[in-house]
């Protein structure tokens, strides 16, 4: 019973970024089944799931093999005490292969919860790992406003989304920094692409010298930030930056919660798509393609050795009691497996150009200002005007209000302000790019007739 089902979710679910405005005003939408790429709300409405969930159900809904995998091990060993001097077969064997599939040395595993708790325990592993080399004062974090690395205390004070920073929440801000968005588009009037990102190097370096390079510890950045708007740094900006901290001894993290596994056409972007050896890097979302919450903080041969020599004063006092949890684990090798037996990557590779250049033809449209992205991780910008690049004030809710209009006619796309998100499962045909794009103009469209009336 539908409305049963909306009285206990208003009365007792508190849903994750929720916004009591507009909080279930007239329900909300229940989903119930997914099968490919589609989703089927509770009275069997089917939708085009242009989010892949939230960015992470790569493999598509409804995999047997993944079902299986995680069922049979819950019968085998469903959990077991993680810590210390105890483990299980899933986790060993994913953390292999992980190493396997991480660039250069990056041959070490800390499994977490969710992309959050990886992130959380980097900070930590790095802030422990600079006073075991003898540099206790080397704590600083920098990262970039309009980054995302999610939502604890810790990682909600390192993400730099401004309209986020809420001024009734606390943010960590004696060792959190950030510098600026390397958003392209909205680079200053009239600066080349190339300028701009000198302008970003040279920003960062400023900062890591203002705080003093022997306290600043780590970079953070995501290869293409994605909540804060899909938003792919200027050409070079990753050599250079991964340069300076390398020069400055700042390690290097590449949050790939989003851009990992297959999302941008392989399994890590850092070396692939952006020609970069990050110090560690950050999975979840596609790791499981979302079938079970897991994380994973993946460190280099540098760190560990430093890390994993004898400690008079103590030890690495961090983990979870789910760190390597047997199902998560065994649903991420499920997982892996299938995306090579599929070659998804390639698939990304190939569909990629297609849903890049479909959705540029949206670009006729008299609110489309941007489109952009990369493979399977794109955004549409919608804008007032797009010779001015002028936003609509924020009361018009314009991506919400085209999101709306999508899910009527049974696409999902995530609303972020102006901007319309699309990261589809990685599954995703030609022909469901086509349904894609077309709904999405017809949204755009039905929208724009809104405004004027
Ligand atoms: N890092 C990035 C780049 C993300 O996009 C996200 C979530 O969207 C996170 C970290 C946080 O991951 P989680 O929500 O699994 O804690």
């Amino acid at each position: 019973d539908v409305q049963e089902i909306w009285r206990k979710d208003h009365d007792h679910f508190l849903h994750p970024w929720t916004h009591f405005d507009s909080f279930k005003k007239d329900g909300s939408l229940i989903m119930a089944a997914a099968e490919g790429a589609y989703v089927y709300d509770a009275s069997g409405k089917r939708y085009l799931d242009g989010i892949g969930g939230l960015w992470c159900v790569n493999i598509g809904y409804g995999r047997r093999e993944i079902a299986e995998a995680i069922s049979r091990q819950a019968l085998q060993l469903a959990y077991f005490n993680p810590f210390v001097d105890t483990t299980n077969i899933p986790a060993a064997e994913l953390a292999a292969k992980l190493a396997e599939l991480a660039p250069g040395s990056l041959n070490h595993v800390f499994f977490t919860c969710g992309g959050s708790t990886a992130n959380d325990t980097a900070v930590r592993l790095i802030q422990y790992y600079q006073s075991r080399r003898g540099k206790r004062d080397k704590v600083h974090v920098i990262c970039r406003r309009d980054g995302y690395h999610g939502s604890t205390y810790l990682t909600g004070s390192m993400s730099g989304k401004p309209a986020d920073r809420s001024p009734n929440l606390h943010f960590i801000t004696d060792f959190v920094h950030h510098v600026s968005s390397p958003n392209v588009y909205r680079r200053p009037e009239g600066m080349s692409e190339e300028a701009f990102c000198d302008q970003l190097v040279a920003e960062l370096e400023a900062k890591i010298l203002e705080l003093g390079a022997d306290k600043v510890a780590a970079f953070f950045a995501e290869p293409v930030l994605g909540a804060g708007g899909v938003i792919v740094p200027p050409k070079g900006y990753h050599q250079k930056t991964r340069e300076l901290c390398r020069k400055l001894d700042v390690i290097y993290v590449s949050d790939e919660v989003v851009t990992g596994f297959g999302r941008l056409g392989h399994f890590f972007a850092s070396k692939d798509v952006f020609g970069i050896e990050p110090d560690i890097i950050i999975c979840a979302k596609g790791l499981t393609s979302g079938y079970q919450p897991l994380g994973a903080c993946i460190y280099s041969d540098a760190i560990h050795e430093v890390i994993s020599a004898p400690d008079p004063d103590g030890w690495f006092t961090n983990g979870y009691t789910y760190s390597g949890h047997p199902i998560a684990c065994a649903a991420g090798l499920a997982n892996i497996e299938l995306m090579e037996r599929e070659d998804l990557c390639g698939h990304v590779r190939e569909v990629g150009p297609y849903l890049m250049q479909q959705l540029n033809t949206l670009r006729d449209l008299p609110i489309v200002g941007d489109v952009r992205g990369h493979h399977f991780m794109m955004c549409v910008e919608n804008v007032a005007d797009p010779a001015t690049k002028e936003l609509f004030p924020d009361e018009v809710n314009i991506g919400k209000r085209i999101a709306d209009h999508c899910e009527r006619l049974g696409l999902i796309v995530r609303p972020i302000g102006a901007l319309n998100i699309i990261s589809p499962p990685l599954v995703l045909t030609r022909a469901q790019v086509d349904e894609l794009v077309g709904i999405l103009r017809q949204s755009i469209e039905a929208t724009m007739k809104d405004l004027k009336a």
